[in-house]
Formats: C-alpha cells, sequence, structure tokens
C-alpha cells in the first residue's frame, strides 16, 4: 500500500523523529482497539494475531477488566509500598489460590519478574544452600529471551540483544534447550537455580521434546536447585494450560508472570513462589515503586476472577488444534515456503524457508481487512491471537493466510 499521503505516514515519520529506533515495527498505526480487533489512523481494520506478545489474551480491552481499573482509578492508584493500600493483598490472595503457590512478589514488567527471581535464587542459594559468598551460578538455555536489563542481556544467546552491551554479569551458564544431558554437566554445588521458558517463545515458539521439563524438574529437585518457569509469554492460558509447566505436572518453585496477567490494560508482573523461598527478601532487600499499585492489583483481582468464570484454556487447546491443524494444510499447498508448524494452544508459529517480512506485510495490506502478526528473527512468523477469537474469525485468518502464500 501507498502510505505516502495518509495519517499513517505522519505517524511513523513523528515516531522516527522522536523516538530511539529500537524497534522495525509492522508499519501500522493504531488508533483503537476492541476485542479480536484493532482499527489504524486512516480507519483501516485487523485482525490482531500477536496480541502485544501475549499480553492480550483476554482480548483487548475486556470489559471486565476496563471496569475494575476504573473503578480503582476513581479511588486510588499509587501510594507506593511505603504504606499499604487496600487491592495488593486481596489480589496477591487471589493469584495464589488460582494457581496453588504460597506468597506472590508484585512488580510490574517481565524483566522485573526475572530479574527478582534470580535476585532471589542468589540469595536463597547463600543464606539455605550455604553457596559459598559470590559463588552462586544460574543456569539458562540457549535462545532464551528473558528480557532486556543489563544482566538479562549478558545470558542472551542472540547477538542484537548483548552485542555492544558488555561487561556481562557473571555467574550465569548457557546450555542447549531440550538437553536434559547438558543441565545435568552444568549443575555443580553452586548451582542455585535454573531459568527456563516451558515453550522459547522469542525464539519463534520452540516447544521442548515431551518429558524435558519434567526431568528437569527432577533433576533439580535431587540436586537442590530452584527451578524457575518463565510463563511470562506461556502463562494464562496461552498454551492451553493456565501455566504451560502443567503439561508436564510439574510445580516450579517460582513461576514468573507478566503480560497477560495485567489483562492488556496495566503492566503488573511478578514471581509466585514458597514461603521458604521467598523468605529470603526481608525489608529493604528488594523493591518497586509501582510494584503493588492499586491500579494493577485491582486488575490482577479481575484477570483472576475472568480465569476462573471462563475457561479460556479449554478454547486455547480446541482453537489451538483447529488452527494448527488449518496451518498444516496451508504448508502442504506450499512446502517450497513453510517449513514448519509448531506450537501448542493458541502459541503458535510457522517457520519459512524464505525471509518473512514479505509476508508479514502482505498480511497486513489484505484488502478490506488485514491480518497483523510480527516475524520472529528473520525466518518465523507467530500467530497468537486473543484466546477470545472465534473459528470463523480464524477459518477467514486461515484463508488471507493461504492466500499470501499462493501471491508471493
Ligand atoms: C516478554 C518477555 C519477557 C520480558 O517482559 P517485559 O515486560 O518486556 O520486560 C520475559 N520473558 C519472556 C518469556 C517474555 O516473553
Amino acid at each position: 500500500m501507498d502510505n505516502s499521503n495518509s495519517k499513517t505516514k505522519y505517524f511513523l515519520d513523528l515516531d522516527k523523529k522522536n523516538t530511539a529506533h529500537n524497534y522495525k515495527p509492522i508499519p501500522v498505526v493504531i488508533k483503537k482497539a476492541k476485542g479480536i480487533w484493532v482499527w489504524d489512523v486512516d480507519g483501516k481494520k485487523y485482525l490482531d494475531c500477536l496480541s502485544a506478545y501475549s499480553s492480550q489474551n483476554f482480548g483487548h480491552r475486556h470489559p471486565k477488566l476496563v471496569n475494575a481499573l476504573k473503578k480503582q482509578l476513581n479511588k486510588v492508584i499509587l501510594t507506593s509500598r511505603a504504606f499499604c493500600n487496600d487491592s495488593m493483598g486481596k489480589a496477591a490472595k487471589k493469584l495464589c489460590e488460582l494457581t496453588g503457590y504460597e506468597v506472590f512478589l508484585p512488580m510490574n514488567t517481565g524483566a522485573e519478574a526475572v530479574e527478582s527471581a534470580l535476585k532471589i535464587a542468589r540469595k536463597w542459594g547463600y543464606e539455605k544452600k550455604n553457596v559459598e559468598e559470590n559463588k552462586a551460578e544460574i543456569i539458562v538455555c540457549e535462545n532464551n529471551f528473558h528480557g532486556r536489563t543489563i544482566t538479562i542481556v549478558g545470558f542472551s544467546t542472540d547477538p542484537d540483544c548483548y552485542s555492544g552491551f558488555g561487561p556481562k554479569t557473571p555467574g550465569f551458564k548457557i546450555i542447549p534447550y531440550g538437553d536434559i544431558e547438558a543441565l545435568k554437566k552444568a549443575i555443580t554445588k553452586n548451582t542455585v537455580g535454573f531459568l527456563v521458558e516451558p515453550i522459547q517463545g522469542e525464539a519463534g515458539v520452540i516447544v521442548p521434546p515431551e518429558g524435558y521439563l519434567k526431568e528437569a524438574y527432577e533433576l533439580c529437585k535431587e540436586k537442590n536447585v530452584l527451578f524457575i518457569a518463565d510463563e511470562i509469554q506461556t502463562g494464562f492460558c496461552r498454551t492451553g494450560k493456565l501455566f504451560a509447566s502443567e503439561y508436564e505436572d510439574i510445580k516450579p518453585d517460582m513461576t514468573l508472570v507478566a503480560k497477560a496477567v495485567g489483562g492488556g490494560v496495566w503492566p503488573v508482573s511478578g514471581v509466585l513462589s514458597s514461603w521458604e523461598i521467598m523468605d529470603v527478601l526481608t525489608p529493604g532487600t528488594h523493591g518497586s515503586t509501582w510494584g503493588g499499585n492499586s491500579a494493577g492489583m485491582a486488575v490482577l483481582e479481575a484477570v483472576c476472577d475472568l480465569v476462573k468464570e471462563q475457561d479460556f484454556s479449554g478454547r486455547a487447546r480446541e482453537l489451538g488444534q483447529f488452527f494448527m491443524d488449518g496451518l498444516k494444510k496451508i504448508q502442504k499447498k506450499y512446502p517450497d515456503k513453510i517449513k514448519e508448524v509448531r506450537g501448542k494452544g493458541l502459541l503458535v508459529a510457522i517457520e519459512l524457508k524464505v525471509k518473512a517480512r514479505p509476508y508479514t506485510e502482505a498480511l497486513k495490506n489484505n484488502e478490506p481487512v488485514g491480518v497483523l502478526a510480527k516475524e520472529t528473527h528473520s525466518y518465523s512468523i507467530r500467530f497468537a491471537p486473543p484466546l477470545t477469537i472465534s473459528e470463523k474469525d480464524l477459518t477467514w485468518a486461515l484463508e488471507v493466510i493461504d492466500k499470501v502464500f499462493g501471491e508471493i
């Protein structure tokens, strides 16, 4: 599409001139969103197949979540943790009941939840496992994505993430994902934690071999190593369970939540764990000015209620199967372009044999209604629509995908 005289072009230029160039977005400028649909500044409608990296699992501006937020905005929004508020405890109790954990540490963004877990694991190592001071090691996986802080990018294996940002924080060991023998070899007496994504989202929806997570978990139990599941992208029904870890019947020592736990209306994140682990944090040892703020906690409580009321996981499983079957049929039609279809629930990706960007642009440009999906790295396209999508709308999306692969 030629944008040269459009409002879209105006806003793209405005961004380009005034904000850091740390993203290469699909050139669409959204001004309105509802449920699974978004509209751009020129009035065109699109299906959102990214859901803000699975933050919008319940659809944009879910009425129950917006109402919970609005109600709270009229009372109190932020007190800081220097004082207490009447939302945090209530929300944490509901979240713990829903997830089966004893205690919640509230933060705001995903990277903060990860950093918090790393701090907790180290302190737990020194205080409860008697690891010698400054010797704690944490094991992570190749192709991980855990966020963008200076420590986290230091254990990324993606040069775009770490290059130019050294020196790296010491104390991290990187092993291949899905390789239980590598984990066995990497664990030493100084190992305090194993940080892992149950499915690697940013890497292109990489599902590990069946049984891997369970074996890794059992190995961690045997060696007294904390198993830390980063469910920031996989959690809250996206993969067809509340947490993807449930597929292998494991209960990680720490589970990290963000993205969908804020219902797409407020940034909420945090660490779920047991008191035995969490009580290494004592007053003054960790904090966040906005962590546990009234608005976010009101939203969190509403998200917990919503997930209890409606079977989003069941929907994700059924629709995910339907969608993957459809994508596999498209793969059969274009075997020279599509290498693989993979995923779980409604966290799905296709890996191409050719560069993905022309396809994501063509999906966006489909007329009269576009499909928004983003390539991850150069060759994969992730499809993760809100879990509220209907089979009819998914069928339409499959038709558009089929058409685009026929044309390019
Ligand atoms: C998005 C993401 C993060 C980082 O979350 P931010 O809110 O962007 O800091 C961490 N881990 C995983 C698995 C993610 O998908």
